[in-house]
């Protein structure tokens, strides 16, 4: 706890003059920040979950991980969301059952990982398993599905991954799929939005009471969905573009859509959706270039092919010096939004290993960091305790309520 806590002075930076001014103390901040129920709807830590030089139950370090069991107990996280993550590739059967496969090794590695370390997490099925958990001082590890493409075009496959643990699914990646055009795909929108296929899987997640993740997803897309779905949807990973000018980014009319519809946008701290990018350094380039063979050769790598790559994104940061993008800059989102909307719509989701990652909140051990800010901004109690989990979980609810009717 020691080491945590210089770790948070160190990090805390501008902050540090008002934990010496007496306002806001650590002890205050991490008062707050554990009476309140946490969670984080995205991180692809199953990737590394496959390699088997990772270990989820001992502490380790970025930028080899970001997320593991102790450093979720470290910084106060509660809960979390593990992304089954498969990268669309061209939608032949072949590649089709392949994604698949992919997707069900990251679920039972995320099954055998709980087991291995039941004394420290436990995979959580319904929306109140968190805070069952939080009791028994154990973690919350829920299983998202980042891309669609397991599914391919067979509708059975919803309840399949329903069954086995999948509470959310993130229609799309970076390109489109059967479902649905993605905000990415370099050769543009190829349904107009939701596919047919796409409006069955969205009427097959209300009835089976699975969240609908728009992350990803394009702006014709996110329209489809929030018009066709019976229960409220969520951002699992993406922030404000009035903010940070990309396409992965929800604008001002989009979440006013999702605070009418009644979801919540999860912030994501990914440098690029948090701050625009400076796009003529050397970063922003190789980045660039590491990001385009995840998105199109990836899955059809070696495990050693796939283990030097994520080696060599992980390399990025210290090999050519990442522009700062810090806690400040990750809240003005989270103000942004509730000055908007109401602070009702807005969470975290950190894509951390995937990507995500700031300046004082480098991993899940740092999220005390987010608290503290907010704090320094004058939030309330209850205002954290919504932004860290309460909004979230009340999405969780009504889609798991609308869902029972039908089952
Ligand atoms: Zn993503």
């Amino acid at each position: 706890m020691f080491k945590s806590f210089a770790l948070f002075f160190i990090l805390i930076g501008t902050g540090f003059n008002i934990l010496a001014a007496g306002k806001i103390t650590p002890r205050k901040v991490m008062k707050v920040h554990n009476s309140v129920l946490t969670v984080d709807t995205h991180v692809d830590t199953p990737m590394s979950m496959l390699e088997e030089d990772f270990d989820i139950g001992i502490k380790n370090s970025p930028p080899q991980s970001r997320v593991d069991f102790v450093r979720m107990k470290e910084g106060g996280l509660d809960a979390i969301f593990f992304a089954a993550f498969t990268g669309q590739r061209e939608r032949t059967p072949e590649n089709t059952q392949k994604a698949y496969e992919m997707a069900n090794r990251m679920i039972d590695a995320t099954f055998e990982a709980c087991e291995k370390y039941n004394e420290m997490a436990e995979v959580a099925l319904n929306s109140e398993d968190a805070k069952k958990l939080e009791k028994k001082g154990k973690r919350a590890i829920y299983i998202g599905m980042e891309n669609g493409f397991p599914i391919g075009n067979d509708i059975e496959k919803v309840e399949e991954f329903y069954l086995r643990g999948i509470r959310y699914i993130t229609l799309c990646h970076s390109s489109n799929n059967d479902i649905c055009d993605s905000s990415t795909d370099k050769n543009g929108p190829e349904h107009n939005g939701l596919s047919n296929f796409g409006k069955d899987v969205v009427k097959e997640m209300n009835n089976l009471g699975m969240i609908i993740d728009v992350s990803h997803i394009s702006d014709k897309s996110f329209y489809d969905v929030i018009e066709l779905s019976k229960a409220p949807i969520i951002a699992s990973h993406s922030s404000v573009r009035a903010i940070a000018n990309h396409k992965r980014n929800l604008s001002d009319d989009m979440i006013k859509a999702v605070a009418k519809n009644g979801g919540v946008i999860q912030i994501c701290l990914l440098d690029d959706y948090i701050k625009n990018p400076d796009t003529t350094s050397l970063y922003y380039k190789k980045r660039e270039e590491l990001s385009l063979i995840y998105d199109t050769k990836y899955d059809s790598m070696t495990d050693d092919e796939k283990k030097a790559l994520r080696d060599e994104w992980r390399s990025l940061r210290v090999k050519y010096s990442k522009p700062k993008v810090t806690v400040a800059d990750c809240v003005d989102h989270i103000d942004y939004v509730k000055n908007l909307v109401g602070i009702d719509y807005v969470g975290i989701g950190s894509d951390f290993d995937g990507g995500g990652g700031l300046d004082g909140v480098a991993d899940v051990s740092e999220f005390p960091n987010i608290t503290a800010e907010m704090l320094k901004r004058g939030y309330t109690r209850e205002e954290i305790r919504k932004v860290w989990g309460e909004n979230f979980f009340r999405v969780f609810k009504e889609v798991e309520k609308i869902a029972q009717p039908e089952s």
